[in-house]
C-alpha cells in the first residue's frame, strides 16, 4: 500500500533528527514507498481470523549496511486508521 510522502517528510522533519545508524554510524538512508505489515509468527501458519496481530510499518534502510528500521505506520500518523476498522477488528463473532 503506497502512503503520501509528505506525511513521511513531516515525519522525518520532527522525528529524524541526523538519526545515525545503530550498526555503521551512517547517515544516509533510503525510504521505501509503500507501507509493508508485520503479522504475528503464528507457527508459520496463516494466521486465523480471531488471530490477527498485524503492525503496519515503514522499512528506513541504511544504504551503507543495509540495516532495516521500521517506522510504525500508525504511530506516525502516516496511516490513518479508521473508527470503524478499528472497531471490526474487535467483534467476535
Ligand atoms: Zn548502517
Amino acid at each position: 500500500m503506497k502512503y503520501d510522502p509528505k506525511k513521511l517528510a513531516e515525519y522525518f522533519k520532527k522525528n529524524w533528527k541526523d538519526a545515525e545508524c545503530s550498526i555503521c554510524k551512517g547517515t544516509s538512508w533510503s525510504t521505501s514507498q509503500n507501507i509493508f505489515e508485520l503479522r504475528e509468527y503464528n507457527g508459520g501458519a496463516l494466521p486465523t481470523d480471531d488471530l490477527i496481530s498485524l503492525a503496519p510499518v515503514i522499512p528506513i534502510t541504511c544504504k551503507t549496511c543495509s540495516q532495516v528500521v521500521f517506522i510504525s505506520a500508525v504511530g506516525s500518523e502516516i496511516l490513518q486508521v479508521k473508527k470503524e476498522d478499528k472497531d471490526d477488528k474487535n467483534k467476535k463473532d
